[in-house]
């Protein structure tokens, strides 16, 4: 595959360019095509059509063969279904609140860690994206929403599409230093959010790169019993500890931890489950969201009832605890993470 110039910094666009004996401000016009979300060499019309067939037999623009939309009927949320140079399908969701656009990135293709409710891990671990890949997440959507409304601009990513980010570390770091710069997306920390299953190690890690976004920790159960039968990764990486390295990144981050917990139905919902919990987190600076749990066909798990939801939610406001209910969106384009791709594998094995 060619070199793909979105997995790159500017700094090292220019050196790429001066290597190859090309003046700085090449460099200087390809940076600005790029904070512009180009796709094709051909919108280059600053450039000499000679150097651009030169860079295009060197370089790809576009990270995707193929791109599909839907367009949920319900709301504004957009979902997007790409197929990579090599054929390995990820998804994205742009969702549109009331403070500006928000879109949710897979960090690989597939996923490892075996959740038992997740549709993603159910057709298994293709690869790990690389950084420019997962830019190109951002760079696809905001061409086509470039398309209708030229102001388009992405204000909030969230890490919570397709695949484990801590699990794809490296790439994932570089992917969220490029959507910072500047030249690129300019997305302040403050608006991102990343999602983990809980890598403990690898949260620890996370501390220490003095980028202070949100750290959103997929919990789900409240003891290591309920919680082991669910999420294989608790077996390497116990409640305990997971807690601690939550209570450390904040202590480091000066960040205030969110938790994300699906209700499923007489397996996590319960009051005893609620107080269980609030013990759990207690003393931490921390927010819990509840997700009513997406029924994912295949798995044995059922929605929460209603009145379940409340009396939990109840529970752990008389604990002090931050509670939210999660807002559901694109509920008709299936816009949880990983129904999509899943769909695509089932029809092509
Ligand atoms: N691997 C990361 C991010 C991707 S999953 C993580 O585990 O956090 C994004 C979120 O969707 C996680 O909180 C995950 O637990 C949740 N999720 C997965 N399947 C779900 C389902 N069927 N219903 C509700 N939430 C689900």
């Amino acid at each position: 595959m060619k070199h793909l110039l979105y997995d790159d910094f500017p700094a090292e666009i220019g050196r790429l360019f001066s290597e190859r004996g090309l003046p700085s401000f090449r460099a200087k016009q390809i940076n600005e095509w790029l904070g512009k979300c180009a796709l094709d060499f051909s919108q280059m019309t600053n450039l000499p059509i000679a150097l651009r067939e030169d860079l295009m037999q060197e370089f790809d623009l576009n990270a995707f063969r193929d791109v599909t939309v839907i367009q949920s009927k319900l709301d504004d949320t957009r979902k997007y279904f790409f197929t990579l140079r090599d054929g390995e399908h990820i998804e994205a969701v742009l969702l549109h609140y009331h403070h500006g656009y928000s879109v949710c990135v897979s960090t690989q293709a597939g996923c490892k860690m075996g959740c038992k409710f997740c549709a993603s891990s159910a057709c298994g671990f293709g690869r790990d994206l690389t950084c420019g890949e997962i830019l190109s997440e951002l760079v696809a959507i905001t061409a086509d929403m470039r398309k209708t409304t030229p102001d388009f601009r992405i204000g909030h990513i969230v890490l919570m599409g397709i695949g484990e980010p801590l699990d794809n570390y490296d790439n994932v770091l570089r992917f969220l230093r490029l959507a910072m710069d500047e030249e690129r997306f300019g997305i302040g920390a403050r608006n991102i959010s990343l999602s983990t299953c809980g890598l403990v190690d690898k949260i620890a890690k996370l501390a220490e790169e003095n980028i202070p976004l949100t750290l959103s920790i997929s919990l789900h159960a409240p003891t290591d019993l309920k919680r082991d039968a669910i999420m294989p990764v608790n077996r390497r990486f116990p409640l305990a500890a997971l807690i601690d390295a939550c209570r450390d990144y904040d202590r480091k981050t000066g960040r205030r931890i969110s938790f994300e917990y699906a209700l499923i139905a007489g397996e996590n919902d319960s009051v005893e489950d609620a107080k269980t919990l609030a013990n759990l987190l207690r003393g931490l600076d921390c927010h819990v969201n509840l997700i009513p749990v997406n029924e994912v066909p295949g798995a044995p798990y059922r929605t929460a009832r209603e009145n379940q939801r409340l009396l939990f939610t109840n529970t752990l406001e008389k604990c002090k605890i931050n509670v939210t209910v999660r807002r559901t969106l694109g509920a008709d384009i299936e816009a949880a993470c990983g129904q999509l791709r899943r769909a695509a594998n089932n029809t092509a094995n």
